[in-house]
């Protein structure tokens, strides 16, 4: 019955070679981000066992269930929607938190951070589509936030993050690109332009052509959700 996760992960590692090999440079890199919502950390653990080195998890509560269970050899990253008051649970085992849309929020992390003598990486989630049901800061206010945030001495913002509109990925994920590239140059106070999370089981591979350097994959590694 496990097969199936080693199978799906070939062929993913197989399309996305062939769209490094066709839109991008030599040198670039790409990690594959398992996302493990729902998923049993068995079935986590055996994409672990097939070499995935990066986990992505989406609700807080899950991960804590989750979290002793997984083979240490993969890195975590926090991807969901997060909550000011539940940043304390995970502040000290995620290395990278790609959701960070307020100030507020941002505030909590750098409170969280120092007071555990540590600098957190983070990333900007942009809502750039502008859809009222999607979290992430509108694309107009992106660098209001990377201005607010340049004075927190406990985090350190390294890139952007998108989940695009359905069904429109090509479009925004081109402008996601331009995005991050503007704000790159642009070099702002505390952040360092590197990584643009963005990409999923269902537009992975338009992702790699417009720059992404973390896909993020749930369902065309473990299979559907319940
Ligand atoms: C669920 C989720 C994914 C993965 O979605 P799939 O379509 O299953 O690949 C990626 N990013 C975020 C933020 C998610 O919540």
């Amino acid at each position: 019955m496990d097969a199936d996760i080693s199978e799906n992960l070939k062929r993913i590692r197989y399309d996305i070679g062939e769209a490094m090999a066709k839109y991008r440079n030599p040198d670039d890199s790409l990690r594959i981000m398992a996302v493990t919502k729902t998923v049993p950390y068995q079935r986590v653990n055996l994409a672990i066992d097939d070499g995935i080195t990066l986990l992505g998890e989406n609700r807080v509560q899950e991960y804590l269930e989750k979290k002793d269970f997984y083979k240490k050899d993969a890195e975590v990253h926090f991807i969901g929607h997060l909550q000011s008051n539940k940043v304390k649970y995970i502040i000290d085992s995620v290395s990278l938190i790609h959701s960070v849309d307020s100030l507020k929020l941002a505030s909590e992390i750098d409170r969280l951070a120092a007071k555990n003598g540590i600098c957190r990486n983070i990333l900007i989630e942009v809502n750039i589509g502008g859809e009222e049901s999607k979290s992430g800061v509108p694309e107009n206010e992106v660098r209001e936030l990377i201005s607010g945030i340049s004075d927190m001495k406990n985090i350190r913002i390294k890139g952007l993050m998108t989940i695009p509109p359905a069904g429109q990925s090509e479009k925004y994920f081109e402008r996601m690109q331009r995005l991050f590239c503007d704000i790159r140059s642009e070099k702002y106070e505390n952040a360092d332009m590197e990584i643009l999370s963005m990409g999923m089981s269902s537009d992975y591979v338009s992702a790699v052509k417009y720059g992404s350097n973390i896909v993020r994959i749930g369902s065309a590694i473990f299979g559907s959700r319940k």
